[in-house]
């Protein structure tokens, strides 16, 4: 039987970060009123004209840098002809045959190894706005429609037909998801639908070079969709093909219930799209200085941060990629480590009781109670012996909810560690008095009988003896012979 290998390429649309719109002044904001945030301009009417938000234009450079491309120094809008309710010009603005940036390359972490997917082209254009179907009395005869989402600014992303699976392909949009959230660029909500993604899938026999006939599945908003729709297409694909039959090239629809994908509209039907120049909008001009301006703002990138933080801190890899989910959290990593915390204690506190008790707040880490300097501040409090782990769980507890510093916690609630010899020596006294049998089975040769003695010594004094220095003494008076020659 004819083994066959898929062909996927992605065409992913983020929505840029800025405040207002592309072309005119409206907001942003998701969730308003419908028909609120317009204009004009994102009204199509007659005689509007729109105007380049610069900030749209430097979010896109942004992005492309941090995928690689090539950014091009004269880019132009185009008029993309269609009709549809939702695009009141009867075109949106987009950019066609000059498009802001080209020839990216992306490398990222697959499932079964390292990967590259080549990047065609970023290119800005305008969103729609938005068909209501549902949701109305007369939602059964009437379709609403909401402008508010009209105009808002967008890159697409175009990707090469480098990648050769379904698992490879979510793995690439999770990657990409993080490097534009990073860059503050999009905020990667997929569900408000700020980052969509289309794959184009084809397959071949393996071995083959020419392209077999590709299908489009549309709107595919999360890592697992992404992955679902493409096995199921890839399988549906092959199946014709075994069957003797011919792919046909159409857009299909991710039926997420039913896990299929379905027929939406064939070569046939598709859209013919005309493209004008936009006469409009001038030329976008990114030209050395305005390059160099936003290159030298870029931040250091996940992956080479994740790097950096494994090699120059000597982390654990697993620690390094947990400190690196977000940039807030590697900051606060490298603020915790410059103010004294050494690397491994200080991911060690991020990952667990730091991160459990701002998920338990829903907060997130830009908004810690507990800044890096007072994290470090407790964790030098058990580098030099004056509180136990144990303890500093407690003083974590209880800085977390006030802004009182570690040590501040310490004195005024007395939890110092006790190291004092002379102070330890009457609990262990006690203890040993109060538990013959089990100091008997020690000296009958139950080693293990030392653990639940030190154990009731730390409890007698509330956690706060020094357990090393319990541990010793104690053995020593265990060793020492049965006091007053009870044995
Ligand atoms: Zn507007």
């Amino acid at each position: 039987m004819t083994e066959y290998e898929a062909v996927i390429g992605l065409e992913i649309h983020a929505q840029l970060q800025t405040v207002s719109k592309i072309f005119c002044g409206c907001s942003t904001a998701f969730g308003a009123p419908p028909n609120t945030h317009v204009c004009p301009v994102c009204l199509g009417f007659p005689g509007a004209l729109p105007v380049v938000n610069r900030a749209a234009v430097d979010d896109g450079v942004r992005a492309a840098l941090a995928l690689g491309c090539l950014i091009n120094p004269v880019s132009i809008f185009a008029r993309k002809n269609y009709f549809y309710p939702d695009l009141p010009k009867g075109y949106q603005i987009s950019q066609y045959e000059q498009p802001l940036a080209s020839r990216g390359l992306v490398e990222f972490e697959g499932p079964a190894g390292p990967r590259r997917v080549g990047i065609t082209r970023v290119h800005l254009e305008e969103d729609a706005g938005k068909s209501l179907h549902e949701g109305f009395s007369d939602s059964d005869r009437k379709t609403y429609v909401d402008f508010n989402r009209s105009g808002v600014p967008l890159i697409e992303i175009v990707t090469e037909p480098d990648l050769r699976c379904a698992a490879d392909a979510a793995a690439f949009f999770s990657h990409l998801r993080e490097i534009l959230v990073w860059l503050e660029v999009n905020d990667g909500n997929m569900e408000e639908g700020s980052l969509r993604c289309d794959a184009n899938v084809s397959v071949r026999p393996a071995g083959q070079a020419t392209l077999g006939t590709k299908a489009e599945v549309k709107n595919l908003n999360s890592f697992r969709f992404l992955q679902r729709a493409l096995e199921h297409e890839i399988d549906r694909q092959i199946d014709v093909l075994r069957r003797g039959g011919r792919v046909v090239q159409e857009t299909r629809l991710w039926d997420s219930s039913a896990g299929v994908t379905v027929s939406m509209r064939s070569k046939e039907e598709a859209h013919d799209y005309r493209y004008f120049p936009e006469p409009d909008l001038p030329p976008v001009i990114v030209d050395e200085a305005r390059l160099e301006r936003i290159r030298s703002a870029m931040p250091e990138l996940p992956d080479a941060r994740r790097a950096r933080f494994a090699e120059a801190y000597a982390l654990p890899s697993y620690d390094a990629s947990q400190v690196t989910q977000s940039r807030g959290l590697a900051d606060f990593f490298e603020a915790a480590v410059a103010a004294g915390a050494p690397a491994k204690a200080a991911a060690n506190w991020m990952m667990g009781e730091l991160a459990r008790a701002l998920k338990e707040a829903g907060l997130p880490i830009e908004r810690s109670p507990i800044d890096p300097r007072r994290l470090a501040g407790l964790i030098a409090l058990i580098e030099n012996g004056t509180i136990s782990g144990a303890i500093a769980k407690g003083v974590f507890g209880k800085m977390f909810s006030s802004d009182r510093s570690a040590a501040e916690i310490v004195e005024s609630d007395g939890l110092a560690q006790i190291d004092d010899d002379a102070k330890i020596a009457g609990p262990i006294a006690d203890v040993l008095a109060k538990n013959g049998d089990a100091v008997a089975q020690f000296r009958a040769g139950k080693a293990s009988t030392l653990a639940f003695l030190v154990g009731q010594v730390m409890k007698a004094t509330s956690g706060k003896a020094n357990p090393k220095r319990v541990n010793e003494l104690l053995k020593k008076a265990l060793e020492a012979g049965p006091a007053g020659g009870a044995g």
